[in-house]
């Protein structure tokens, strides 16, 4: 067996140049070649998680399987590859500073000096060699969150100089990411800021292998040679990342730059099986030629970034390639929808869905949003809060329980129809207390989501904290919202559906979490398709 391999991805510049994106794109070519790839992202900020980061900080929270909430990367990282990932494949400042105080408190080191060197950065390289020796893996990618030079990634970037000393040449590569930025007023690429993080990263003594240069516009020949001969690469290890209309053609661009073939030369691995991308071509074929125009509203409060829903918007790239449907996906902010702008407001949409959440803001928007849908046959898809949004506005106007809420926005209401599981009433810390990871889940015979999955048991991840209350359920059974999906265990309600709509499901799950390139998830696949069908059915009855 051939010994595990490492590349590290740093980044240089600025932020945001896409350090995810280009590691998911490379992972996607060298896991084409037949290599078992992974990718793992150090987040250097204090938080043990994001779980508890507003998504205006950091976008939204993605959760692995097994209850990790962990950075948007690894939504990346799922949705190219196709691969689960852990809790060991996001680790944060945080969480290794807690690990490393818990062992001083236990007197694990013996009476010693704890110090970042090297007790932290012992701790991270150990954090990075965790795939690597599991066995599962020939290639682990490791991206450094943030920008060469940060105070707060220098431990990172002393481990990464440590162990590439410790695995010797050919067996750990660094790939830095780098921005050759465009002066209008020159006329003229710049590579200075390049030549400047090369620096910067060599003063902390390591040196590049490869480059990969953001850009807006093709790098010559001539500016290649001057990069590598000033940043101590060979040309052929400058690769040119040039903006793309959209990510899922990134893999494809860096094939064409070479970015696969240099890193396996450089890592001493044979370069001779060439990628199979039939199936990621075979959807952007899709993707890039729809036949059809959908336009659905995703109602939520956090509309603003739009970092915040990234999983639900890269579902319904999935689910409309699948459909060959062009899904134009409409923000809606949902403390500004009343009775009075909601006509207005979600007037041309051809489905509706209400976004995942937290906390009071914005909720009777979402209410509303709910009832528009339900009253007017528009296709609906409510996710997490969004559908207990849906049973608080069937509770309200359907079985006329009036105040009936949510515990988590009234501990007081009427008719609790939303509530606490016992077992979560005496938490009180907020960080990894909530039902996480994945529950499986039965579907009820004769249900719609029995037919969309196409079976009787499924999986998925959860995030939250508040469930149905199961002391309504028949109550809102005998009125036409019927229970469809539910923990065997504990009986509780997992999805909720109205049969006698055209296409209304309210989840308490996460399905965006598990839609990839090559299983886009049933349920986007089915709520796009219901949506079309739907929009067909109406233009052709407002023909005849
Ligand atoms: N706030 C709700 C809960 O905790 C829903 C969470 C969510 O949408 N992820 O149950």
């Amino acid at each position: 067996m051939v010994e595990t391999k490492y590349i590290f991805v740093t980044g240089g510049v600025t932020s945001s140049l896409g350090k995810g994106i280009i590691a998911a794109s490379l992972a996607k070519l060298l896991q084409a070649r037949g290599y078992r790839t992974t990718i793992q992202k150090l987040d250097p900020y204090i938080n043990v998680d994001p779980g508890t980061l507003n998504p205006y900080e950091h976008g939204e929270c993605y959760v692995t399987d097994d209850g990790a909430e962990t950075d948007l990367d690894l939504g990346h990282y799922e949705r190219f590859l196709n691969v689960r990932t852990s809790q060991a494949n996001n680790v944060t400042t945080g969480r290794i500073y807690q690990s490393v105080i818990q062992k001083e408190r236990r007197g694990e080191f013996l009476g010693k000096t704890v110090q970042v060197v090297p007790h932290i950065t012992n701790e991270i390289k150990e954090r990075i060699q965790i795939l690597g020796k599991s066995g599962d893996y020939d290639i682990v990618i490791t991206e450094i969150g943030g920008t060469v030079g940060d105070i707060e990634s220098l431990p990172y970037i002393e481990s990464v100089r440590q162990l590439l000393w410790e695995l010797g040449d050919n067996n750990a590569i660094v790939i830095h990411l780098t921005l050759v930025p465009y002066l209008a007023a020159a006329g003229e690429l710049k590579t200075k800021p390049t030549q400047h993080s090369v620096k910067t990263l060599m003063e902390s003594g390591i040196k590049a292998d490869i480059l990969v240069c953001r850009t807006e516009h093709d790098i010559s020949d001539e500016k290649r040679e001057k990069l590598a001969l000033f940043c101590n690469v060979k040309k052929e290890a400058v690769i040119q990342s040039i903006d793309a209309s959209t990510i899922y053609d990134v893999p494809q661009l860096m094939q064409k730059e070479g970015l696969d073939t240099v890193t396996l030369k450089k890592l001493n691995l044979s370069d001779e099986v060439e990628p199979d991308l039939s199936r990621w071509n075979q959807f952007l074929e899709r993707h890039k030629n729809p036949k059809n125009e959908i336009t659905i509203g995703l109602v939520g409060k956090y509309v603003e970034l739009q970092d915040s829903y990234k999983s639900i918007l890269e579902s319904f790239t999935h689910a409309g390639a699948e459909n060959e449907v062009k899904v134009n996906v409409r923000s809606i902010h949902s403390e500004y929808l009343s009775t009075k702008t909601i006509d207005k407001k979600l007037m041309g949409l051809d489905g509706i869905l209400v976004a995942p959440g937290f906390g009071e803001r914005g909720i009777e928007g979402k209410i509303l949003a709910v009832q528009y849908a339900r009253e007017n046959d528009v296709p609906f898809l409510g996710i997490c809060l969004g559908m207990q949004m849906a049973v608080i506005e069937f509770a309200r106007n359907v079985l006329g329980l009036e105040g009936a809420n949510s515990t988590e926005m009234n501990e007081d209401a009427k008719y609790p129809v939303i509530s606490l599981m016992e077992e979560q009433k005496s938490i009180t810390d907020m960080g990894g207390t909530m039902r996480l990871g994945a529950w499986d889940c039965e579907l009820q015979p004769n249900t719609l989501v029995h037919e969309i999955y196409g079976a009787s048991e499924i999986s998925e991840r959860h995030r939250h904290r508040y469930e149905f209350n199961n002391e309504f359920k028949t109550e809102f059974e005998e009125a036409g919202l019927v229970a469809s999906g539910i923990n065997k265990k504990t009986g509780l309600v997992e999805i909720v559906e109205i049969p006698s709509h055209p296409w209304f499901v309210g989840v308490q799950y996460h399905p965006e979490y598990k839609s990839t390139v090559a299983n886009p998830h049933p349920l986007f696949v089915g709520f796009v398709k219901a949506v079309l069908n739907q929009k067909k059915k109406q233009t052709n009855a407002s023909l005849a």
